[in-house]
């Protein structure tokens, strides 16, 4: 296998030496933010999206990312050209840096930045048709006035604890809900239900981060006269729906056929979760900065 080089604070390492300090306050307190972003045929989809988000995440968080904007996008395409990378994932990640071990963000000079990138399959094409089995957790999602989940941080033992709690379950996907017990999302994916031709999402306040792909499929629906609407639901909604989905970055657009049990529709991926995950394939190596 080629050799795979990784991105380091403006240098390329190959994996054995891609290392940091332990006293690096990404490893220590989770104190730092990140993107997970996609390469479709040569083209690094909504790479303005997610670029965005990390700079908004930075600024939420007071932590000053060493490199401009466009800097960034040249390290992303120089990883990307480096590892003759077409399709595949990319991991951006910015830590607070090396810094003691007080918390305190002042002690830490300079932020790090490492760029990772990765051929990817999380799920087998069958999984986009039979769909998965998910269970609602107890845990809930972190409060927006506590770490606002719109941030995309590093500490995401809140997801963590998620993703064991449906592990034990032996379901494949957890579904999150908020302090008021109104669906906010997957462990790492937004949710959507369908009920008679209406698609509904919770909105982002509720406790979800804002997905790129969320987006997308928000644009689709609305370009194609799907009816769709940002509005809060329960268990309930999810449990009587005619199709629920799940959409992220990895995941793409995948069918939920189950939730605590209760069989969703037919039992497998609906006519118009199929039909919005075609579209949305058909446009992820437009839409974006092309490297190839
Ligand atoms: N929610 C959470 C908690 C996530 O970590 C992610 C990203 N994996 C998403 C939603 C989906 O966001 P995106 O479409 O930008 O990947």
């Amino acid at each position: 296998m080629a050799e795979q080089w990784i991105y380091l604070d403006g240098q390329f390492v190959t994996k054995e030496n891609a290392k940091v300090s332990v006293f690096d306050h990404g490893f220590l307190y989770g104190d730092g933010i990140f993107e997970g972003i996609r390469i479709y045929n040569g083209n690094i989809f909504k790479c303005k999206e997610h670029l965005d988000r990390l700079y908004d995440s930075a600024k939420s968080i007071m932590l000053n990312i060493p490199l401009t904007y466009q800097e960034m996008e040249e390290a992303l395409v120089e990883t990307l050209r480096r590892n003759e990378l077409r399709d595949g994932y990319i991991r951006l990640v910015v830590s607070r840096g090396p810094g003691n071990l007080g918390l305190d963000p002042n002690r830490c000079p300079k932020a790090s930045v490492v760029i990772i990138v990765e051929q990817l399959a999380i799920y087998s094409e069958e999984a986009y048709k039979t769909g998965l089995k998910t269970v609602s957790v107890s845990t809930k999602r972190n409060l927006p006035d506590a770490l606002n989940p719109k941030i995309k941080s590093l500490n995401y033992l809140n997801n963590i604890l998620v993703k064991i709690q449906s592990n034990l379950s032996g379901a494949g996907e957890a579904i999150m809900l908020n302090a008021q017990g109104y669906v906010t999302e997957g462990s790492g994916d937004n949710i959507f239900i369908i009920k008679n031709g209406m698609i509904t999402t919770p909105p982002c306040y509720l406790g979800a981060l804002d997905g790129i792909t969320r987006q997308a499929i928000i644009a689709i629906c609305s370009n194609k006269g799907y009816k769709i609407k940002e509005e809060p639901f329960t268990l309930h909604d999810v449990y009587v729906a005619d199709e629920v989905f799940l959409t992220g970055t990895a995941a793409e657009v995948i069918a939920v056929r189950e939730v605590d049990g209760r069989i969703i529709g037919e039992g497998h991926a609906g006519p118009v979760t199929l039909k919005l995950l075609e579209e949305f394939r058909s446009i992820v190596d437009k839409d974006g900065l092309k490297v190839w």
